[in-house]
């Protein structure tokens, strides 16, 4: 009997209909496995998350809320939508209003932004270079052109946040939003200070909390919740989950938030993403998440401390987050080349500005380093030293191929070790070796 459908391409395997694309991901497969992820807005997603955001859903149209679609057939839609915001506002306790749509943590901003803002509108944030983010009101970004921002950094002296530097941005721009939320600020944000700053000169708090959401979550950083009018997060960076964004507001502004997400900047909502944003929040309930946190946090102050003692510049002279600014130019080089020798030996981190930079974004004199991809996998303190002590000897012997070539097989031999989350992960790995 025929195929009714006339097309037996539908059925195929992605390896079946498109070798070249499948052999990509395998081999992007065995680069996860065998180097060690030190970028700190990566992570590796729980298995069952990239389950859901592969499934079915990506079928269905769903514009609109749960309760409220444009479209017919949404009533299992409409329980993933109710979960993941249920599940969300419990996650993170105190929090009043929730947009689970946004697509990703730059498109949560824009949806703030166009809710709470006109064009020509002035705000307030960290600026790229100090620590803050592209979607802060960068030049090349839609935040930059569209809006006016005025921006704030940190003491080039010890790292810390400038706040007399806040107060005066806030005293002269007379914003609409005043942001708290950086990329690349390893210390505790006080969130209360910037809401006394924010609300005296009667402009909104948005908390972006992209890279520690996760932390916020397990009750190991002070939650933004009190404080601020609105919250926004990636879903990606320390919460493990699928790459996407989430927006909170104050039940007051809620309302206009959702306005802004649908109808204003998206069209349907990527509703295989929100089933898998579902399941991060749920899994990041149960207490192992509190674990992982911990962890996480523990293995960044032991790696700060590892590469202290080797010689690099801990910028803040350590870590109350996952993550870790250090200047690189005690030890001879610049972050480009700090990063590159640290690529060739199978440790990815990026090159990062410091305080008071001196080099272009480009080339830079420091790198940052984050714990939650390799906590992930289960590496513990005794990695971190490792990793320390691989960093420091990369940089030094980054002319000698050799050396090099052997310090990579013993981070792949470690890398090994320590498994992947996900079987389907782990197989994919072993056959695109
Ligand atoms: C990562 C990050 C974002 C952007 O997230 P995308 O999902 O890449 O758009 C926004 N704000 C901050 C502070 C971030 O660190």
């Amino acid at each position: 009997m025929g195929d009714p459908r006339g097309d037996r391409n539908m059925d195929l395997s992605l390896r079946e209909a498109d070798p070249e694309v499948a052999a990509a991901i395998a081999r992007e497969a065995v680069r996860q496995r065998d180097h060690i992820e030190l970028i700190a807005s990566e992570n590796y997603a729980f298995a069952a998350v990239r389950e859901a955001q592969g499934s079915i859903l990506t079928n269905k149209y769903a514009e609109g809320y749960p309760g409220k679609r444009y479209y017919a057939g949404c009533e299992f839609v409409d329980v993933v939508e109710d979960l993941a915001r249920s599940r969300a506002l419990q996650l993170f306790g105190g929090s009043e209003h929730v947009n689970v749509q946004p697509h990703s943590g730059a498109s949560a901003n824009i949806a703030v932004f166009s809710a709470a803002m006109e064009p020509g509108d002035s705000f307030v944030a960290m600026s790229l270079s100090q620590g803050g983010h592209l979607s802060h009101g960068a030049p090349v970004n839609l935040s930059g052109r569209w809006f006016a921002p005025t921006f704030y950094g940190v003491r080039p002296d010890d790292g810390l946040i400038d706040w007399e530097g806040v107060e005066r941005a806030v005293a002269t721009a007379k914003p609409k939003i005043l942001i708290a939320g950086a990329s690349a600020y390893p210390r505790t944000l006080d969130f209360a200070r910037f809401a006394a700053i924010a609300h005296d000169a009667g402009a909104k708090l948005l908390v972006d909390m992209a890279h520690i959401s996760g932390i916020v979550a397990a009750g190991l950083h002070p939650s933004p919740f009190p404080h601020a009018d609105y919250v926004t997060s990636t879903t990606h960076k320390t919460l493990r989950g699928p790459r996407s964004g989430i927006a909170f507001a104050r039940a007051d502004l809620g309302a206009a938030l959702d306005k802004s997400v649908f109808p204003g900047m998206q069209g349907g909502p990527l509703m295989h993403v929100i089933a898998a944003k579902a399941v991060a929040f749920g899994l990041a309930l149960d207490p192992s998440f509190r674990t992982y946190m911990e962890r996480t946090l523990a293995n960044a102050k032991s790696l700060a401390a590892a590469l202290a003692a080797h010689g690099f510049g801990v910028v803040t002279g350590g870590t109350d987050t996952h993550l870790i600014l250090c200047d690189v130019t005690p030890l001879g080089v610049t972050g480009k080349e700090a990063t590159l020798a640290l690529e060739a030996v199978g440790v990815t981190i990026n090159k990062n500005s410091i305080p008071g930079e001196t080099r272009s974004p480009m080339v830079t004199s420091g790198v940052r380093y984050g714990t939650p991809a390799a906590t992930t996998r289960g590496m513990g303190e005794a990695e971190m030293v490792q990793i320390a002590a691989w960093s420091a000897e990369a940089i030094a012997r980054r002319d000698d191929p050799a050396a090099l070539r052997r310090i990579a097989a013993e981070v792949s031999a470690l890398a090994r070790t320590f498994p992947v989350p996900g079987r389907d992960a782990t197989s994919l790995a072993e056959h695109g070796a």
